[in-house]
């Protein structure tokens, strides 16, 4: 347990999305990014008191009640262009005039505070508590973005990050190729069972029982090809832009040779973009008109055979 984890505020806020929020809202509901709702989670879990550090409020208890704002100590960028967050000694100073929220921070009796954030607030938290001896730990330091999802994922779990990206699947049910795949292949990580995700589960559909190890799993009725059906571009889209690499990929190839059944099912641990090829269509039952992927290439990607017949 950590004495105090201080998580910094984020852009994506509780009133962008819900037009019926109230004015004031608790500091711990007001974000609502999956990367805050991480932070959230990890500072619950390991900390035995935490914070936001706010880039209007200065440190704000959990309960604390805020309205909507748009400041930040990172730098300016396109999406904040006008950022003016408070000053270190406006934070200084509300922290000597507020008793309640010193205690809350626990500032009389800690000597080190954990910090999940950007550089911007990790010195700001360094020089506002080097006022009260409070050594500053930047937990993630150093972390890409997406290193820094995958680091709290690790410690708390994937799910909520990933369920946000995507409500919707194409596939809403599991397949029979998919169950089968599971029975014949164990995870190539460490050994244990496969087990299948959820239906509606975005991108994966298979996780190890024993790791951490997850692959999208896709089943074709042919022999072994180089190009194959994907998914909807939108999800995948999404994952690569949030930091993360293609999922590893299974791929079970089943076909008939004379009255022969074969198969063989083939694990490519990376698949690089540039092997999604991404297509415009209309969904014939629905006229709905979407971007899809195709698998491409697929014959000169490095894979390891997991099963034959
Ligand atoms: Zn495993």
């Amino acid at each position: 347990m950590y004495d105090l984890v201080i998580v910094q505020c984020v852009k994506s806020k509780i009133w962008d999305k819900d037009k019926t929020a109230p004015k004031f809202v608790p500091a711990k509901d007001a974000y609502v990014s999956p990367y805050f709702k991480k932070m959230r989670a990890f500072a619950e879990k390991y900390g035995k008191r935490w914070a936001v550090l706010s880039g209007k409020y200065g440190f704000l208890l959990p309960e604390t009640k805020i309205e909507n704002y748009n400041a930040t100590f990172s730098r300016a960028t396109f999406a904040n262009p006008t950022s003016d967050p408070i000053s270190i000694e406006e934070i200084k100073k509300r922290l000597r005039t507020d008793e309640s929220l010193r205690s809350g921070l626990g500032l009389n009796t800690i000597t080190t505070c954990v910090v999940l954030g950007g550089n911007a607030y990790v010195k700001v938290a360094e020089e506002v508590l080097s006022e009260y001896r409070v050594q500053v730990v930047d937990l993630l330091k150093g972390l890409k973005f997406g290193e820094k999802l995958g680091w709290l994922d690790r410690k708390v779990g994937p799910e909520p990050i990933l369920s946000s990206l995507s409500k919707k699947r194409f596939n809403q049910t599991y397949k029979e190729g998919e169950q089968e795949v599971i029975k014949l292949v164990r995870c190539p990580n460490c050994g244990k069972e496969l087990m299948l995700l959820p239906p509606n589960y975005p991108l994966y559909d298979t996780q190890c029982t024993g790791c951490v190890f997850r692959a999208q799993v896709k089943t074709n009725k042919t022999k072994p090809k180089k190009e194959i059906f994907g998914a909807t571009w939108d999800v995948m889209s999404k994952v690569l832009k949030s930091g993360f690499i293609t999922p590893p990929l299974i791929v079970s190839f089943k076909w008939e040779e004379g009255s022969v059944q074969k198969q063989e099912i083939r694990f490519y641990p990376f698949v690089p973009k540039k092997n999604l090829k991404k297509y415009f269509t209309k969904i014939k039952k629905t006229s709905r008109e979407l971007w899809m992927f195709n698998y491409t290439g697929l014959d000169k990607l490095p894979y390891f055979v997991v099963y034959k017949r």
